[in-house]
């Protein structure tokens, strides 16, 4: 299928500004399909001509500060398939248009994915909540989504559909770059499937930001541990947000956890392989240096108190 590629910020860049060819707001199409079947025609038919809109939050700054045109919106809410959550004995099922909000306060979502509840329940404040989808922070793909390092701990796939066609693919490999991802011209994102944790993980969530509420993650952390009856590790994923281009998973972190005694753990040396497996900048939310430091002793803190619910 021939695909269009999609546009990055620095294009969309160039034609904004005060070029004369811009579209004025509020005279783009308006497209609601109340069908998935009908809003994929519809990605065929546009592509990336129309922009696909969900709670807006991060759209409609991007689009009133005019980063790049709008000829035609895309709008996925009223579909309802995409607001579904499905819970099988396997997989939990998150539709993409699912708000931050119903994640936050979904009892069994909170039981079993303790650090995607949480890490809803900080995004913005409640108005940004309510409105805000877990597919759009997906699919913005700033490395400081909140959900992202939480869905990557928990071994998430995102289902990306297009007219007849469905990839699967890990989420860890939906990113490419800052705000940068493998979405193709005619596809939607559909649902998030995350495999049930089992009963013996522990997990721990972090967000560090200037201040308290409202505010773009300095530094994000999701820790996920699960371990045997005599408490030896079987899996261990320790993954970061805004240390790196994208949401990563230190690998180094796991394989030097997986088979050893959770209580025999050294906290210390985990900080240090966890530091030596990012890459951050200096930037407005934090230097290197200060993320380097966050980044171990929020790490150190994390195996310490998991180690201690054993
Ligand atoms: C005041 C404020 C505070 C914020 N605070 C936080 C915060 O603390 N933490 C945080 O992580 N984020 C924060 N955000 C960013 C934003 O709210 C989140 O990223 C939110 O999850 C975006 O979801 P949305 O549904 O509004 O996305 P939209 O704005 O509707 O869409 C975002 C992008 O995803 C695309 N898109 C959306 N859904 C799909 C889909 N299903 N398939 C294909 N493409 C799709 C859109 O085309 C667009 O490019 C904040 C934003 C604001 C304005």
């Amino acid at each position: 299928m021939q695909r269009e590629s999609k546009p990055n910020v620095e294009n969309r860049q160039k034609t904004s500004g005060k070029d004369s060819k811009k579209v004025p707001i509020g005279s783009a199409d308006f497209l609601a399909p109340e069908s998935l079947e009908k809003a994929l025609d519809y990605r065929k038919r546009y592509g990336f001509q129309a922009t696909v809109i969900a709670g807006g939050t991060d759209i409609m700054v991007d689009y009133f500060e005019r980063l790049y045109e709008v000829n035609s919106w895309l709008d996925l809410n009223k579909i309802e398939e995409l607001k579904k959550i499905e819970i099988n004995d396997e997989n939990i099922i998150i539709g993409a248009t699912v708000t931050h909000k119903r994640i936050a306060e979904h009892q069994e979502l909170q039981n079993h994915l303790p650090m995607l509840a949480q890490a809803s329940s900080e995004v913005g404040a409640w108005q940004i909540q309510s409105r805000g989808t877990i597919g759009g922070n997906i699919v913005t793909s700033s490395p400081a989504g909140d959900t992202l390092a939480p869905l990557l701990a928990y071994n998430a796939k995102v289902v990306l559909q297009s007219k007849g066609d469905k990839r699967i693919i890990d989420i860890e490999d939906f990113f490419i770059g800052p705000k940068e991802n493998v979405e193709e011209s005619d596809e939607i994102l559909t649902k998030i499937i995350i495999p049930k944790p089992s009963k013996n993980t522990l997990s721990r969530w972090r967000k560090v930001g200037k201040r308290k509420a409202l505010i773009i993650s300095s530094l994000t952390m999701a820790i996920l541990i699960e371990v045997d009856d005599q408490g030896v590790i079987k899996t261990a994923r320790a993954c970061y947000g805004a240390v790196a281009p994208t949401p990563i998973e230190i690998r180094n972190v796991g394989d030097y956890l997986e088979r050893q005694k959770l209580k025999n753990v050294d906290p210390k040396k985990v900080g240090e392989i966890a530091v030596s497996g990012i890459s951050p900048i200096d930037d407005i939310r934090g230097t290197e240096q200060y993320r380097r430091q966050v980044t171990y002793d929020l790490t150190i803190n994390a195996i310490k108190e998991m180690a201690s619910e054993l």
